[in-house]
């Protein structure tokens, strides 16, 4: 067993605090990874709290993990010491249903083992990447090329990929216009990805404080939610609109923003229910839907698109000390954008 250093909520209404975990022993198809760098994502936030339910604490989560393999199993043949290596969302599966076997492990029958908050199969319960090494076999374990800074890339382990998967699901590219609400961790990779898609984007944001920013980042129109003139001017204009807000926001007003047969994909998780009438779907036989993060190999494939293209995250780096501070300012939306924690400052 190797013991590590961590950030760890104590409960749902305390700020973490320093404490240490665990790590079992380096199994024939392990990899022990030295973290790095760890992306704090809104859902680490919504985890930590409780609002989505069932949570054990004290519980460290993290699922943005960047870092190097400090030792491999006997068995290993993906990795090797040295090599620069991401984890995200998930550390394993059942691998022999229908969509572990379609490369769809996000979606496995049985459930996904989860980075943190879940039943490990030696049974303890999963920690994440607000600690300084972690454990995971080698096939849930992601390559990070060279030519993307391992800060900038740990995102991309939740962050790239779930906005990365819908898009490409859906079609984006060249001649497809697509609207990316909410200007966060998800939204500017949503936008950067978009744009590299070659798809028109355009942002849609509480206020335009941040239209600099999103224009930069590859967005060619920004506007305002706050200003009821937006929901009349883009009126039936989007094949996509994607949702990266956190909490409820009015759904049938972004669904009138859809042309003929144009999807509202939520990736958005908060954890009361929208509210949809269905005459704004009928209307325009438009979809109402849902994707969740992605498989392993799209995962790679979209880690190799970055790299190809030079686009990591917007980060700004911060030591472990400022965590409970970050949570505060990504309530605030004051992300840009996204919180990543230098995980050398976890000891102590
Ligand atoms: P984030 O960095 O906090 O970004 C969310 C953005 O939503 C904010 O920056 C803000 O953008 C906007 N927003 C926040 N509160 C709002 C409100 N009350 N009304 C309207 N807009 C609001 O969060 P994130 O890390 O990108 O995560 C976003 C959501 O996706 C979370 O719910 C998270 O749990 C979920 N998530 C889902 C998956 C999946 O697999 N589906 C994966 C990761 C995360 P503006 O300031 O531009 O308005
Ligand atoms: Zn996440
Ligand atoms: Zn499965």
């Amino acid at each position: 067993m190797l013991t590590v250093n961590a950030y760890a909520a104590p409960s749902a209404t305390e700020p973490l605090v320093p404490t240490t975990f665990e790590r079992r022993d380096v199994g024939p198809r392990d990899v022990l990874i030295d973290i790095k760098y760890c992306g704090i994502c809104h859902s680490d936030i919504h985890t930590v709290r409780g609002e989505w339910g069932g949570i054990e604490y004290p519980l460290a989560p993290g699922h943005e993990i960047a870092g190097i393999v400090t030792e491999v199993g006997s068995e290993v043949t993906r990795h090797a010491v040295g090599d620069r290596v991401g984890v995200g969302c998930m550390v394993n599966s059942c691998r022999e249903c229908v969509n572990c076997l379609k490369g769809e492990e996000q979606y496995c029958v049985q459930g996904n083992i989860g980075t943190y908050n879940a039943t490990d199969r030696d049974g303890t319960t999963t920690q994440g990447g607000y600690t300084s090494a972690v454990v995971v076999d080698e096939d849930f374990v992601l390559r990070i090329p060279e030519g993307v800074d391992l800060a900038a890339a740990a995102p991309l382990l939740c962050a790239g990929i779930t906005t990365y998967s819908p898009l490409r699901h859906w079609g984006v590219g060249e001649g497809k216009k697509v609207a990316v609400v909410g200007l966060g961790g998800l939204g500017h990779m949503g936008v950067k990805l978009a744009h590299a898609m070659g798809a028109e984007v355009t942002v849609l944001s509480q206020s335009l404080k941040k239209q600099e920013d999103g224009l930069r980042l590859g967005a060619d129109h920004y506007y305002a939610t706050s200003d009821p003139e937006t929901f009349k001017e883009l009126a039936g204009r989007f094949d996509l609109v994607l949702n990266t807000v956190s909490a409820k926001i009015d759904v049938n007003a972004y669904l009138k923003l859809l042309a003929v047969g144009g999807a509202l994909v939520n990736v958005g998780a908060p954890p009361e229910p929208l509210e949809v009438n269905v005459f704004t779907l009928l209307n325009n036989r438009s979809s109402f839907a849902g994707s969740m993060i992605g498989g392993i190999a799209e995962t790679q494939e979209m880690l190799d698109f970055c790299a190809e293209r030079g686009i990591g995250a917007e980060v700004e780096v911060i030591p472990a000390s400022k965590i409970n501070e970050a949570y505060e300012r990504v309530m605030n939306s004051d992300v840009r954008y996204r919180f990543v924690i230098d995980n050398s400052t976890l000891a102590g």
